[in-house]
């Protein structure tokens, strides 16, 4: 089935809700990557907040991109997605393997450790924008919420989750994200709190069978929510030939000399799908040429 995402707002326009299931994009990073269970929950759990966070962004050619710098055994983790609805990521110690919590759960805190996350939204603009939080748990969804809160001002309930199968395999991925928007009243803050106290987790939603707008009118129990759209959306990674072609290019007339003498050749691996693209000699060539062009015009 594919990934979807679905978003929902409340009658009174005080509450917006949009939920993601990426169960298909979540496994297939996990192919690419080879990830263990743990580099897979973060990882996907990073996905889903990154499909959710993207699907906001208005502009065409729109890029937002989530990185968390940690200072666990999984180093950075690092997502990108875009307004159609396409997002790729990678971990950057894939194999990291930790013990369960008490609770039997894997220990995704632990693994990310302390750090930043930042997120940066690229419309078009000149300048990128950057915002910057202090990772509180590790956990993602917790830090998630907390970077909406402090750095876009939006109270924001987050909800992620990766649930791995005995043989390592995704079963379910998705998360959800409720917004208060500024002139939210108080009483309903309150039901909203009231209603979200207990409910199930994000895998226990998806293990039950419930889809988007299932999830949505559980969440939003007692509201009046409109659904307002559905839309597919998938792990795609867009790395071409050409784009590696520049990316080396982008390295420097002496840089590229020096491959040519050390190795005569090149091999240029995608960080987020592993696709392996190698240039010949003469393929270097034209790069140095091309290189030693940009730096002319300069
Ligand atoms: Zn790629």
């Amino acid at each position: 089935m594919a990934d979807i995402l679905t978003r929902g707002i409340t009658k009174d326009g005080f509450l917006k809700i949009s939920v993601v299931v990426s169960t298909e994009g979540c496994e297939k990073a996990r192919g690419y990557h080879n990830t263990s269970p743990v580099a897979t929950a973060a990882l996907g759990r990073l996905m889903s907040a990154g499909l959710l966070m993207g699907s906001e962004l208005k502009e065409e050619d729109a890029k937002l991109t989530i990185q968390l710098k940690g200072d666990g055994p999984l180093g950075t983790v690092l997502v990108s997605a875009n307004s159609k609805g396409e997002i790729k990521g990678y971990v950057e110690n894939p194999y990291v393997d930790l013990s369960l919590k008490e609770n039997g759960k894997l220990d995704v805190g632990t693994a990310v450790g302390a750090g930043t996350l930042s997120v940066i939204k690229d419309i078009g603009l000149k300048e990128p924008y950057i915002g910057q939080v202090e990772i509180q748990t590790g956990e993602i969804g917790d830090d998630i919420a907390y970077y909406f809160a402090l750095s876009e001002q939006v109270p924001s309930l987050v909800s992620l989750g990766v649930l791995i199968d005995t043989d390592c395999s995704v079963k379910h991925s998705g998360g959800f994200i409720v917004q208060v928007m500024p002139d939210c009243d108080e009483e309903t803050l309150s039901k909203l709190e009231n209603s979200v106290r207990d409910i199930m987790s994000m895998t226990e939603m998806l293990s039950n069978g419930m889809n988007g707008e299932d999830i949505i009118k559980y969440v939003m129990l007692g509201f009046d929510v409109d659904i307002l759209e559905s839309q597919e959306v998938c792990f795609n990674c867009d790395c071409s030939r050409d784009r590696m072609f520049n990316a080396i290019v982008s390295l420097g007339k002496a840089e590229i000399q020096g491959i040519i003498e050390d190795m005569g050749e090149a091999e240029i691996v995608c960080q987020f799908c592993n696709t392996a693209y190698k240039f010949d000699k003469n393929e270097l060539l034209a790069m140095c040429e091309k290189a030693r062009d940009t730096s002319n015009k300069n």
